[in-house]
């Protein structure tokens, strides 16, 4: 196992109290084991299809599979069809807390939606009447296109905002929204990518004030009644629970929701309703998610003639990219 980093040791000592979890934390960072590869079934799974799966987890969502063996599905032909979307078993960890919403979803934004994973899990999981999907970088709006395409989810819209645009020109009009944050992507160690300066403070401090950011937004996205998903894939308690303190103190119209399905994965550094998948448990690289729930506020209807302007085309018949 190569020497653990300084920054490595000084978050592990900060995490976990116990020094067994430490060390199996520090091993599946500077260690990384292969994962098994994980699909999202975006149209029905061809009945003569014989690839051995793993047992289903008892709060994975039943359109999930986890491949057994050294199984490559983005290599095979039906991922080119469009029958599923590869995604790391943390995607489906965070999108999990989903399946805890009892309400029909009519209008569902992602907010940070790139390359599509959260947005193709709540097309399939819950499937919106209205599914918008945003991306902020331009030159990633591309790529989710495709992906969106490519599993058919022709009737997404797709918008290239500053969510700060979108919290002015459709509050108060979606039952959910997505936050699944920019952040210093720790968790890229434990796929055995090296993500220079993920441990710096000042890494931490960026994207902690960048989620808040985005948070304080979605917040005026989301209807009464209606929940936010957050989530990133990073370990630090700056950019996750704190960030959660911080939303709750300053939104006070919305609480966390507990999900009983998920009790084992309840993070041990916050009372909150926090859940924690780490690299250690052999799932996935690490995710951490919690929901809200708004329960104070207004509802309007979604402005049209916003979306009209500045959606993306999917259709064939359409470009696929806007006139601006
Ligand atoms: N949800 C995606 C998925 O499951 O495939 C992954 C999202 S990735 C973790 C975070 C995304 O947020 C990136 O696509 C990034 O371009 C975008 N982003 C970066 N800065 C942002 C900002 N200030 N506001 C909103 N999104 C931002």
């Amino acid at each position: 196992m190569p020497e653990p980093s300084k920054s490595l040791l000084k978050l592990a000592a900060k995490l976990f109290a116990v020094e067994g979890d430490r060390t199996a934390f520090i091993q599946a960072l500077t260690a990384p084991q292969p994962l098994a590869p994980s699909i999202l079934w975006t149209r029905p799974k061809p009945a003569d299809l014989d690839w051995p799966t793993l047992p289903p987890l008892s709060w994975q969502p039943s359109q999930v599979e986890r491949l057994e063996g050294d199984r490559r599905p983005g290599q095979h032909p039906l991922h080119g069809q469009g029958y599923y979307y590869c995604l790391d078993f943390s995607s489906v960890f965070a999108a999990s807390l989903l399946q805890a919403i009892a309400d029909p979803i009519e209008v569902a934004i992602d907010l940070c939606a790139a390359p599509g994973g959260k947005s193709l899990c709540t097309w399939v999981m819950r499937q919106p009447q209205r599914l918008l999907c945003n991306e902020v970088v331009r030159k990633r709006v591309k790529i989710l296109i495709a992906n969106l395409k490519r599993c058919g989810a022709m009737d997404a819209i797709v918008l290239n905002q500053d969510p700060a645009v979108l919290a002015e020109q459709l509050p108060y009009s979606a039952q959910l929204v997505l936050v699944d944050a920019p952040c210093s992507g720790q968790s890229l160690l434990a796929k055995g990518v090296d993500v220079p300066g993920c441990f710096h403070k000042v890494t931490l401090n960026r994207n902690a004030n960048r989620q808040k950011r985005i948070l304080a937004n979605a917040a005026q996205l989301v209807q009464a009644q209606g929940y936010l998903l957050y989530s990133t894939c990073t370990y630090a308690p700056q950019e996750n629970e704190q960030v959660c303190q911080w939303f709750l103190k300053r939104f006070p119209e919305f609480q966390g929701v507990s999900v009983q399905a998920m009790d084992e994965f309840q993070s041990h550094l916050t009372a909150l309703p926090c859940y924690r998948l780490w690299p250690q448990s052999g799932l996935g690289a690490g995710a951490f998610a919690m929901l809200f729930h708004r329960h104070k506020g207004s509802r309007q209807s979604l402005n049209e003639d916003f979306l009209a302007q500045w959606q993306f085309k999917l259709h064939p018949k359409n470009s696929t990219t806007s006139s601006h």
